[in-house]
């Protein structure tokens, strides 16, 4: 009973997440500790939209606590070429996870 929505709708509500990250990393500079509420507002807008988060900000929140990541300062960024993988860790919450790389998805 899933019901895609149009293309167009998709391509803005993408516009918004990219808007929203880069508010995030504005105000994690500043350090106004605005920039989790950013995230947690992009990933709504992914969910409710069905859109999907894009692989560019994967990497940029924590799916365990919502936290902002950083490289250097609230995410460790780590390579592990052992397992071909990208090691990313929340400062906050010490949540791990992997990004393989070397290997191409066919899906999104
Ligand atoms: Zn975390």
């Amino acid at each position: 009973m899933r019901q895609k929505k149009p293309t167009w709708q998709r391509e803005l509500t993408l516009e918004r997440i990219r808007r929203l990250f880069e508010l995030a990393e504005e105000s994690h500079r500043e350090k106004t500790g605005m920039a989790n509420r950013y995230v947690e507002l992009a990933r709504e807008m992914a969910m409710h939209y069905k859109a999907g988060m894009p692989k560019e900000f994967r990497t940029r929140f924590c799916r365990n606590c919502g936290a902002y990541l950083s490289a250097g300062s609230t995410s460790t960024v780590r390579t592990n070429p052992a397992k071909k993988a990208v090691v990313i860790k929340c400062n906050k919450c010490g949540n791990v996870k992997r990004f393989p790389y070397g290997k191409r998805k066919k899906s999104v």
